[in-house]
């Protein structure tokens, strides 16, 4: 093989990594401050931890096809597990849209989505990435390649108990990995956007900890406090007069604060 055939990572495409995904789609982001915004998702397969209300389950597993939809329903195209990172097709023309890599979690497969991150940023395409931030390690892989991280703070009443950092022990772990995750993007100057989903079941004390352990980052971050959509075992709206509380109590705290339920399932989309 020539040197001159190589990936925008600079690898040869025969070492060009290979992944599992779920799906890829074009839609609007659905969530946070960038809601409403022309995005192309790529659906990473496999996550280690088991939300309440996770409205992607069927992303726990890898499947043998990986549908490609151009934002209406029917696939245009399909590709077949594992796909090549360079395989990974740019669903918008133009430069001013998005690219935002999801889940399931892309921090169980760091190198091929830093490939597929490489690839987009050299299309022009902004990047951000969805996760629920238990890897600090694999994420300093992926923030040269990130405009923003777009990660979860996870309270332990919406994880059922047995997935990974369910056990009350484990948990301290997840938060300390989260707060880690915060602190390498601001030490890296990605945009660092910090959502924390409440539900009817979260309990004062547990949200109040969130807020103070974030709290000595709060000049670097923006907080999304996201009123559930009830989805898999959750199924109870949150009390407005909850998420009221909550807002006030960020406020207090200092942080710069969106209070933003699911866009897109509000539109009635995916
Ligand atoms: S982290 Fe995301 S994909 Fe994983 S279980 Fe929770 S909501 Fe589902």
């Amino acid at each position: 093989m020539s040197l001159a055939q190589t990936t925008s990572s600079g690898l040869p495409s025969s070492q060009a990594h290979l992944g599992e995904l779920v799906e890829i789609f074009a839609s609007v982001q659905g969530e946070g401050p960038l809601a409403g915004v022309p995005t192309q998702f790529v659906r990473v397969a496999g996550c280690p931890l088991r939300c309440r209300y996770c409205d992607t389950v069927s992303s726990y597993r890898s499947p043998r096809e990986v549908p490609i939809r151009d934002g209406f329903a029917r696939p245009t195209e399909t590709l077949f597990n594992p796909v090549p990172a360079e395989r990974v097709p740019d669903l918008f023309l133009g430069k001013r849209s998005w690219l935002a890599l999801t889940g399931g979690d892309p921090l169980g497969q760091p190198q091929f989505c830093r490939e597929i991150l490489d690839r987009f940023q050299s299309l022009g395409k902004k990047t951000l990435l969805e996760t629920a931030a238990y890897d600090p390690l694999a994420l300093e892989t992926l923030l040269p390649h990130l405009d923003v991280l777009s990660m979860d703070y996870k309270l332990v009443s919406t994880l059922l108990p047995y997935g990974a950092y369910s056990s009350p022990g484990s948990l301290g772990e997840l938060h300390s990995s989260h707060l880690r995750c915060v602190e390498k993007a601001i030490q890296a100057k990605v945009g660092c956007i910090v959502k924390i989903v409440l539900t009817q079941t979260v309990t004062q004390e547990e949200v109040e900890q969130a807020f103070r352990n974030l709290h000595p980052f709060r000049e670097g971050l923006t907080l999304v406090l996201q009123p559930v959509t009830p989805a898999h075992l959750e199924r109870n709206k949150l009390d407005q007069i909850f998420l009221k509380q909550f807002w006030w109590k960020a406020m207090d705290h200092g942080f710069e604060i969106r209070v933003l339920p699911q866009i897109h399932k509000q539109m009635g989309w995916d």
